[in-house]
């Protein structure tokens, strides 16, 4: 007995959830919408929306469009429930987004700021970002949270910065960053975060593999709205793989390691873009550039997809740009492949700006969601 009481609750939850998730997604529903929808009776779907409507999540919004016969109630989301702050914080930049429950960016920014330690540092991010969120016409009390992306590993577990060397940052407890801000904070790796923005808005995906080309190196395996973190929060970390035996000085110390051959820097000192305009205009430099970092991309293309067997999206700022040159890359791998499947499993990212911002603020949408 013990169990099905808990299972009739869970049931309960899980309704609840999916009702409040459709009305964010939809915008103005009604409850025969909802009940056709989710396949759910009329009156489960009725007590639902009112429960949501008592708790304060949801608010009724005058009547639908007739479709004849009596009109319908039009239910939608609270104005009064927040929205989420995404901050990606990367070298010399920053970037901020405000994302709707939808998930839909509101408003981004990015601005030129580069990392310091110290606390004037983050005074001065946690300042930006109440003048972007004013500037969004959005108050303190209109953020669920904001989430943080950082270039480096997070300790989810102890909580912590683990190690960021593009930062110089080690052991910096999420603590001594979240007291700054007036909102809860989330942390999340950078990688990490571009594949949640990618593997959350587009459906069809169940399971890939990230590869962030920016002026690092990262990766992350997304399977169905999860993040795969490994024992030690380092899964995706495929910068650090060796492509090359006592090949070029990486970063990290080491030799050979990818992100010594596949970073945006090895294609260009400036803006990405601008590199691929000139590759597009025939440049000899450029187009010999570019023909020695597909070569090692493809090498490690082909041994993420060995490994995981799953669609690679390439992403960062070289994932960004590159547009119709991917089919280089595509050709590459293909050559490669010991299974002579067509590359089609390679794509470029879909989410071109403020990746990183964006998942990190979604994330925070999830945690809301969960415990709606
Ligand atoms: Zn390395």
């Amino acid at each position: 007995m013990e169990s099905k009481k808990i299972t009739n609750i869970e049931v309960k939850k899980k309704n609840r959830n999916e009702v409040f998730r459709y009305i964010c997604k939809n915008g103005m529903v009604s409850n025969p919408d909802i009940s056709y929808a989710l396949k759910l009776s009329l009156p489960t779907a009725t007590q639902i929306t009112k429960e949501l409507i008592e708790r304060g999540l949801v608010e009724e919004k005058g009547e639908m469009g007739s479709t004849g016969g009596r009109r319908a109630k039009a239910l939608a989301v609270h104005e009064k429930v927040g929205k989420a702050a995404g901050l990606d914080i990367t070298k010399n930049h920053i970037s901020m987004v405000l994302t709707g429950l939808e998930g839909k960016i509101i408003k981004y920014e990015r601005i030129f700021l580069p990392y310091a330690a110290g606390d004037g540092y983050y005074l001065d991010v946690c300042q930006k970002l109440e003048c972007f969120l004013e500037s969004c016409g959005c108050g303190k009390e209109g953020v669920l949270g904001i989430g943080i992306s950082f270039p480096g590993i997070m300790d989810l577990e102890e909580k912590v910065v683990a190690d960021s060397h593009v930062l110089g940052v080690r052991d910096l407890p999420f603590s001594a960053v979240s007291r700054f801000f007036p909102f809860p904070c989330h942390f999340i790796n950078d990688a990490n975060a571009g594949a949640y923005a990618e593997g959350r808005q587009t459906e069809s995906m169940g399971r890939f593999f990230y590869l962030s080309l920016s002026n690092t190196v990262g990766g992350a395996v997304y399977d169905n709205g999860r993040l795969e973190q490994g024992h030690n929060f380092r899964c995706g970390e495929v910068g650090h793989m060796t492509v090359v035996p006592d090949g070029e000085a990486c970063y990290c110390g080491k030799k050979g390691c990818l992100d010594a051959y596949c970073s945006a820097k090895c294609l260009t000192e400036g803006r990405v873009e601008d590199f691929f305009g000139r590759l597009a205009q025939g440049e000899p430099e450029e187009a010999s550039l570019w023909d020695q970092y597909t070569t090692y991309l493809a090498i490690a293309v082909n041994n993420i997809h060995m490994v995981l067997d799953c669609d690679v999206v390439l992403g960062g700022y070289v994932g960004s740009s590159m547009g119709a040159f991917i089919q280089d890359i595509q050709d590459k791998v293909s050559e490669r492949n010991t299974f002579a499947e067509d590359a089609s499993f390679i794509r470029a990212c879909r989410h071109k700006t403020g990746a990183a911002a964006l998942g990190a603020s979604l994330q925070v949408i999830e945690m809301f969601m969960e415990q709606v």
